[in-house]
């Protein structure tokens, strides 16, 4: 049976990691799904992490990471614009940001 090439099983290609952009073999990558939910894979495209930074990230407080991660847009704009939506959002305390 040949499955859809979505749904291969590739490990040569190359990702790269949400958190410091480098750039690594998929199979040397930690899967990183922004919504948390690591079982549901239809439709979904995942975010690499590398490993130093996969290993950092377990240790920091994820109070709010998420909705901030997405709501920053994550993966879906440039690095830039990402960052400064982030710290916008991390870090401005006079607006809510509460949906
Ligand atoms: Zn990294």
């Amino acid at each position: 049976m040949v499955r859809p090439r979505l749904f291969q099983r590739d490990d040569d290609y190359e990702v790269t990691c949400v958190a410091c952009g480098e750039t690594l073999p998929r199979h040397d990558a930690r899967e990183y799904d922004k919504y948390g939910d690591r079982f549901t894979r239809d439709g979904k495209t995942f975010e690499y992490l590398c490993k130093p930074c996969h290993r950092e990230y377990s240790h920091l407080p994820r109070d709010g990471l998420e909705s901030t991660l997405i709501e920053a847009r994550a993966g879906e704009v440039s690095r830039e614009s990402f960052f400064a939506r982030y710290f916008e959002l991390e870090y401005d305390d006079t607006q809510t940001t509460s949906d």
